[in-house]
């Protein structure tokens, strides 16, 4: 057996055959297909965990995939950080001064790709970090795709005007849910995020090796704990995190662990990690702990040792740590936006709350009643099996590309023999 069929095999065997059988079946009209992804990060945050498994099972399935990353000063990354939170709905202030820098990272890492991106047959490009490198690639000849992976509902307009500019040049764009698309002259593709079953992050632990993490960290093991896994971010609200347990702590004994790293391409952690830890001192049982990116087993272990999983996020392009929390049988209490609304059912997987009084009231009510909590989480793992595994999400891509390169956006014939077209009969953007 080869290593690509034992690796679908694999999969199948936890999300079954018929997801691996799509993915096959899409994948076959794609073969040889040379794809390349560009983010801004290699660690930290959702897009650069999903890449990690998507682009291996990409390339099993027969395709050329390749994974690039854009580089820039630590200027670049503060004035992408801003964008990020104008996209998300916050006013920011962003300079002429700002905007020329970005556009200038934007070029140069368009002439340091060039080759690569302008030979690719499907370039897809992650979040506006990378978003202008189409500008300055003018004899590309593939498709371009942009992925926003982030909550785009209410953007501060001016930011998005900017962003727009290019993004009509794109063949197509992605969302996480329908409410993030805006008004396009292209088609626009719902394909929410995953996780990867087997990644370090997910695979299952020896309850042993947890029991040794959790030591490790100075927690007992043996008291309940309720964990939020997240970048130190102010749109993670970890502060609201902390009312929260300090509310429930009154009536009920647990453990808080507040744990997060940062990423390459967000600037402003530290300062937020300063503030939590402030925050924290000298209150008893509530932890705060940095870490480093490749931490993926210790998440893993308290993600897995934790009564409840608390993302109190007040905006959220999906909340991936939701899904893993999930994918372990846990309860998730998470802020009721944007993707976590698709995946914490209320009163099912897990609860909404708009508050740190209604975070409390819920952590009371799961950590006294187990039942309820082993009845969620039971259903909460089998609701990300059949809608956010890795495997949906690789099927979802191969579908848009065979869509973009067919020209239909909302029928696929896959059983008439019909070959896919690359590169684009009509190279560049779509008609206005
Ligand atoms: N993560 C991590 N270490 C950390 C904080 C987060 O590995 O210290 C991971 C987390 O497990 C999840 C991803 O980073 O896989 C965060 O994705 P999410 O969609 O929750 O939020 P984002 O950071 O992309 O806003």
């Amino acid at each position: 057996m080869s290593g690509n069929q034992g690796l679908l095999e694999r999969y199948a065997r936890v999300a079954g055959a018929e997801a691996v059988a799509q993915m096959q079946q899409l994948a076959e009209k794609l073969r040889g297909a040379r794809v390349v992804h560009v983010n801004s990060t290699a660690y930290g945050g959702g897009v650069a965990e999903i890449l990690h498994s998507m682009v291996p099972l990409m390339k099993a399935l027969g395709l050329e995939v390749s994974w690039e990353v854009i580089q820039g000063p630590p200027e670049f990354f503060e004035v992408t950080k801003k964008f990020h939170h104008a996209l998300q709905g916050r006013r920011v202030d962003l300079t002429e001064d700002h905007l020329r820098l970005y556009q200038e990272v934007n070029q140069k890492e368009a002439e340091r790709l060039a080759d690569k991106l302008s030979e690719a047959d499907f370039v897809i490009i992650h979040d506006p970090q990378p978003a202008y490198l189409i500008r300055y690639l003018p004899k590309r000849r593939g498709y371009w795709i942009w992925r926003c992976h982030i909550d785009l509902s209410r953007p501060f307009y001016p930011v998005w005007r900017f962003l727009e500019k290019v993004i009509v040049q794109y063949h197509a764009s992605i969302y996480s849910m329908p409410e993030f698309s805006q008004p396009l002259p292209h088609p626009q593709y719902i394909i929410p995020p995953s996780i990867d079953p087997f990644s370090e992050k997910n695979r299952e632990l020896a309850p042993e090796e947890v029991f040794r993490i959790l030591k490790d960290l100075g927690l007992d093991p043996s008291r309940r704990l309720v964990v939020q896994i997240s970048r130190f971010d102010p749109f993670k609200d970890p502060l609201g995190v902390m009312r929260a347990a300090e509310l429930a702590q009154k009536f009920i004994s647990f453990q808080l662990v507040l744990a997060g790293g940062g990423a390459a391409d967000d600037p402003e952690g530290e300062r937020v990690y300063q503030e939590v830890v402030r925050a924290a001192r000298g209150k008893k049982d509530i932890y705060v702990f940095k870490l480093p990116p490749e931490a993926h087993r210790v998440v893993n272990a308290l993600q897995r040792a934790a009564d409840i999983v608390l993302q109190k996020s007040l905006r959220e392009g999906f909340g991936l740590t939701v899904t893993e929390a999930m994918w372990k049988g846990k309860p998730v209490i998470g802020g009721a936006t944007g993707g976590i609304r698709t995946q914490v059912v209320n009163h099912h997987t897990g609860f909404l709350v708009n508050t740190p009084e209604g975070a409390a009231l819920r952590i009371r009510y799961l950590l006294f009643y187990e039942e309820k909590r082993r009845e969620m989480g039971l259903k909460a793992r089998e609701f990300v099996r059949q809608n956010f595994l890795i495997t949906r999400h690789v099927r979802d891509y191969l579908a848009l590309m065979l869509s973009v390169c067919m020209g239909s956006p909302d029928r696929l014939e896959l059983e008439t023999g019909e070959a896919c077209v690359w590169p684009p009969v009509e190279p560049g953007p779509p008609p206005l």
